[in-house]
């Protein structure tokens, strides 16, 4: 067989201001590009102590079972439902967008027993009809919701519905992926059970890594199973062997070492600039952004009180292209933005401002190169 005649890949350069992944700084490009080292390495198992604390730090939380899972978003997701599920367990799951119908679809493949409760795409989870489905079903086990609907823009009231959860005993499985170090989630004083998010959004790292966080409540679900976790790769009880306590680490899988390199270096910077510091950059950017495009005429979907300033989702104005004005972005000025998902396809545009992405010269530029193309 020939060859192949193909040579190295070079990616454009693009301005990443789309659902995720957001743009990932230089310094953690280049961490990624130091030499690999194994992943039992000394050196490694103390960058991945320093990672640990770092990402309690980024979750405001004390859990010890705190870890990037080496996959994506998703995968954080599939580990805190395996774990936590058990086949007959009643889960009420909230679904006000696509990643509440992702959190369905886990609850319904590890044999959970769904109470669905709904809300509007655009609108926050309803804490008035969470508290209604557990007063019909207080034998619920956990309650299912996603902070930060990045289908959407909406931003739900986690303190609130974890609150409901407990008072009828049962776990929290929150998805965190939009809101980690975008907006406030503090895990710990609101008492989120099990909560996963993902490297590319606003932590601006590249994709791939789930930091997740489990408290000691999720733990104690998971050791009194009276079944085993149905997948071996995500099972936590053997995931700990290798993100466990460092003295005694055995092989699990192979970490993406490079990887963890580049989610390191981005909670580093986090660290340095504060997380108070980052959720006040993100607000504060919202609202520029926001100001330039209500100058155009755009309106946003979600009310301003539940809106998440680091996804903002606005009407199309009729008579335009949906896919002709994201393509000129695209080709002309190498600006991504995201496309309306599911219920608002073809509908809206979806304006990230995630991470090292929301600054004030990527708003220049995308209100800047919209004007020209509307
Ligand atoms: C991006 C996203 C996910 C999925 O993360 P992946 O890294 O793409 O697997 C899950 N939930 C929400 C809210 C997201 O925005």
């Amino acid at each position: 067989m020939q060859a192949p005649d193909i040579t190295s890949f070079i990616p454009p350069l693009r301005t990443l201001m789309g659902p995720g992944p957001s743009d990932v700084p230089q310094r953690v490009l280049d961490a990624m590009a130091r030499p690999t080292v194994g992943h039992l390495d000394p050196a490694f198992v103390g960058m991945m102590e320093e990672t640990k604390e770092l990402l309690r730090y980024a979750f405001q939380t004390e859990n010890a079972l705190t870890m990037p899972v080496s996959a994506p978003g998703s995968a954080g997701m599939e580990m805190c439902f395996v774990n936590l599920v058990e086949a007959g367990d009643k889960v009420i799951v909230c679904k006000n967008g696509v990643f509440g119908g992702r959190m369905l679809e886990n609850v319904k493949r590890v044999g959970g027993v769904p109470i669905v409760v709904e809300d509007a795409w655009g609108a926050p989870v309803d804490v008035a009809k969470v508290e209604a489905a557990f007063a019909a079903n207080p034998d619920a086990k956990v309650l299912a919701f996603v902070h930060a609907e990045t289908s959407t823009g909406a931003r739900s009231d986690a303190q609130a519905l974890a609150a409901i959860a407990h008072k009828y005993g049962a776990l929290v499985i929150a998805d965190c992926v939009t809101s980690l170090a975008g907006i406030p989630l503090m895990v710990d004083e609101w008492e989120l059970d099990a909560v996963y998010s993902g490297s590319q959004k606003c932590l601006s790292c590249t994709p791939g890594l789930s930091p997740v966080t489990f408290s000691e409540r999720a733990i104690a679900k998971l050791k009194a199973r009276k079944t085993p976790v149905q997948s071996w790769f995500l099972d936590l009880n053997l995931v700990l062997g290798y993100w466990g306590s460092a003295g005694k680490r055995t092989y699990h899988h192979t970490a993406p070492v490079n990887t963890l390199y580049g989610l390191h270096e981005s909670l580093v910077i986090l660290a340095e600039e504060g997380i108070e510091h980052s959720w006040a950059r993100h607000a504060d950017n919202h609202v520029m952004l926001r100001d330039g495009f209500e100058a155009m005429g755009l309106k946003f979907v979600v009310e301003e009180n539940y809106r998440l300033p680091q996804l903002n989702t606005v009407y199309i104005p009729d008579g335009v292209d949906d896919a002709a004005v994201r393509a000129r972005l695209l080709n002309e000025f190498n600006l991504e933005i995201g496309a309306g998902l599911g219920d608002l396809a073809g509908k809206v545009w979806r304006f990230g401002l995630m991470g090292h992405a929301s600054s004030v010269k990527n708003i220049d530029y995308c209100l800047s190169a919209l004007k020209q193309v509307l």
